[in-house]
């Protein structure tokens, strides 16, 4: 897809679905003005960028080191480690959501980073249902939602604000949130009252041999997911988790981009991280939970 087709193309998907948003200024209902902006009733428009998302956020401030880091990530997840993941995650959502058959099942991913986990969602969801999935991937960061664009022109990306989103109450039938900040209060909002909130955090024994390797230690994150799914189940009280743990050879070229892309390296001594890169391969635990939940119980 040329970038001219690439930006038409985007239009006509907002478009369609102008419904889903709201103005990040004043709140106000947004619709398509010409083929290159979205504007709000008062008239706030936003421009559509010609790498094919939408930036809907008022002042943005891109960090430094973010495009290596969505680069590392983009590697890893083509790769192949996280699709244990979504398999589970996928079949959390479809085992309990009902579409409506008249209309598109919407599905947000708030924190979505370079795109890939709700590209591949998208992808299971539409045949596994059988119908037009309107994906949606949100995050702060402009490079991540560069790179999504750049890959997948059938979902919409957009660059936002998540504790403030430019998305109208209860627009969604399903927000992800994987490995990624929590705001209950806008989840709520955004959810159809029949809609489900599925976030992914990470278990105790996720990385734990990188944390040996670097520090000496391991579980450390128990204290730290018990912690978010009580405040999870505080906001979405019929709370349901799935534990996923599996472990994988890593290849050398990826055990670097591996390393990047966790917090686990940035603290670490520069001699413990060379004297981890230097390893032929690698065996890494992968341990998540999926935690589900509905705004309303019944
Ligand atoms: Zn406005």
């Amino acid at each position: 897809m040329s970038k001219k087709e690439h930006l038409h193309h985007l239009a006509s998907l907002l478009a369609r679905h102008a419904t889903i948003f709201r103005c990040p200024v004043c709140g106000g209902a947004m619709n398509m003005a010409g083929e290159r902006s979205l504007s709000c009733t008062a008239g706030h428009l936003f421009d559509l960028s010609r790498d094919g998302y939408v930036h809907l956020l008022p002042n943005a401030k891109p960090g430094k080191y973010e495009k290596e880091l969505f680069a590392a990530r983009r590697l890893i997840n083509d790769a192949g480690y996280f699709d244990l993941l979504l398999e589970h995650l996928f079949s959390v959502i479809n085992g309990n959501i009902r579409p409506d058959p008249a209309d598109s099942l919407a599905l947000l991913d708030a924190g979505c980073g370079e795109g890939s986990h709700v590209s591949a969602l998208q992808a299971k969801l539409e045949s596994a249902m059988n119908q037009d999935i309107v994906a949606v991937g949100a995050d702060l960061s402009k490079p991540g939602i560069v790179t999504a664009a750049k890959r997948n022109a059938r979902a919409i990306w957009v660059v936002a604000d998540l504790a403030r989103s430019p998305f109208r109450d209860q627009a969604f039938d399903v927000v992800t949130n994987i490995l990624s900040p929590s705001n209950y209060g806008e989840f709520r909002r955004l959810l159809k009252p029949n809609g489900m909130l599925a976030k992914v955090v990470p278990g105790p024994e996720y990385l734990r041999e990188f944390r040996q390797f670097l520090y000496g230690e391991r579980a450390r994150r128990t204290k730290a997911a018990e912690h978010t799914a009580a405040l999870f189940a505080k906001h979405f009280p019929g709370m349901k988790q799935r534990r996923v743990r599996y472990e994988a050879e890593l290849e050398p070229h990826h055990l670097e981009a591996m390393l990047r892309m966790t917090p686990l390296s940035w603290q670490a001594a520069e001699e413990q991280v060379r004297g981890l890169l230097a390893h032929s391969s690698f065996r890494l635990t992968f341990d998540f939970y999926i935690l589900w939940g509905k705004p309303f119980i019944g």
